[in-house]
């Protein structure tokens, strides 16, 4: 158990160190770039030994198992990110229960927050997930589409848009990833112009790909393998 907290303390520092590398090359401040440890298929125990050590932010994809961690480690004050593809009956779920929603790719599900979040009286952080690759089993809204579904968004009281995350395709050469990353960068721009307002979060890069995702201007970065190690398959 000692062994395990060290471990994923040792992790998180190592990961951290190299996104502070990442960013000064970049010309960026190292804590303009917060890391998301994803903890998904892995146990409640990880999460706590992990907040023990400092990390505070934590990303899941699946709702239930979300939800369960959340109850048992509601002593902690962690900040849950969800990261996986959601359905809008699942909304009620989510709205309100996260500190931010990076996975929002169409205005159905946008509805189901915005709706869910108003019942409860709150205001959900939200980012639009977008499909650059154009790969047809990867969630996310298409550039072209990502315009109208922004302005919809917009007017909604109950969810409030932070800005884009994008899932590149695996390349065995993280470099490949870059242009991916450079094109988000550039449409959150577009919509800023667009919206006429700012828009805070780049969401971008995973364990194999965070270096030029922190260059190319990530805000967030989602890092599961790297700080706890390979995952089961979910069964
Ligand atoms: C699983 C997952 C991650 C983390 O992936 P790693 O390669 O383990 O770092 C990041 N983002 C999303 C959306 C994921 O589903």
């Amino acid at each position: 158990m000692q062994d395990r907290k060290q471990e994923l303390a040792d992790n998180a520092a190592e990961v951290r160190e190299a996104l502070a590398l990442a960013a000064r090359r970049a010309g960026r401040e190292p804590g303009d770039v917060t890391l998301v440890a994803v903890s998904k298929i892995k146990p409640a125990s990880d999460v706590r030994a992990l907040a023990e050590a400092g990390q505070m932010d934590f990303g899941e994809n699946y709702v239930q198992e979300a939800v369960a961690k959340q109850e048992e480690l509601a002593d902690l004050d962690l900040r849950w990110h969800f990261i996986g593809g959601l359905q809008s009956n699942k909304a009620k779920f989510v709205a309100g229960k996260f500190a931010l929603v990076h996975s929002v790719d169409s205005a159905k599900l946008a509805r189901a927050l915005d709706k869910k979040a108003l019942e409860r009286d709150t205001v959900q952080d939200i980012l639009l997930q977008v499909n650059i690759a154009g790969e047809v089993q990867k969630s996310g809204v298409a550039a072209e589409e990502l315009p109208a579904l922004a302005e919809e968004v917009m007017g909604m009281e109950g969810v409030r848009l932070q800005g884009l995350m994008t899932m590149p395709p695996f390349f065995d050469d993280p470099e490949r990833a870059r242009p991916v990353f450079a094109r988000l960068r550039e449409l959150k721009e577009a919509l800023e112009k667009q919206l006429g307002t700012s828009l805070p979060h780049l969401s971008m890069g995973m364990t194999g790909d965070f270096v030029p995702a922190v260059e190319e201007g990530a805000t967030l970065v989602r890092i599961g393998t790297r700080i706890f190690g390979a995952r089961a398959p979910k069964g």
